[in-house]
């Protein structure tokens, strides 16, 4: 069985990707709870958030974090959420270690309720809304010293 963030990260599989580098990439979660909501993808395969090495975690979660202050400071969102699933218990679907960036304009009602298949327009609309400001996930890992460039 292979496993389809793997398959996304060799370029196997369609995603739609906001940026990819530095042993991370950012896509469009397939099935949104929200407009523009965003998965970080460690690029080695690890089972989960239990699983991965510091220096990945660390990766994977400033970038979480620079894509949810360009939700909150440049595009206005009232909310967002930074969230991993580890298990089954928990809610986890694919066994790749990934954190949720949910931009959040309206009340939460129900946490992942709302999920609906991605379309092509709203998808480029997001991407379009996010990149202006997607340097800053550059900028994000050269302070910590995570970038080759
Ligand atoms: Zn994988």
């Amino acid at each position: 069985m292979e496993c389809v963030f793997c398959r996304i990260v060799r370029g196997e599989e369609e995603s739609y990707t906001l940026y990819k580098g530095n042993g991370v990439q950012v896509i469009l979660d397939k099935y949104p709870v929200s407009k523009g909501h965003l998965l970080v993808l460690s690029e080695e395969h690890y089972e989960g958030v239990h699983e991965a090495p510091p220096e990945v975690l660390a990766r994977v979660w400033v970038v979480a974090s620079a894509l949810a202050r360009i939700y909150r400071v440049n595009l206005g969102a009232p909310g967002v959420n930074v969230v991993t699933n580890s298990g089954v218990t928990a809610g986890q679907v694919v066994f790749h270690f990934h954190v949720h960036v949910i931009p959040r304009w309206s009340q939460v009602r129900g946490f992942w309720s709302g999920r609906r298949e991605l379309e092509k327009g709203e998808a480029e609309e997001v991407l379009d809304m996010i990149k202006p400001y997607a340097t800053l996930i550059e900028e994000y890992l050269i302070t910590l010293g995570f970038s080759e460039s």
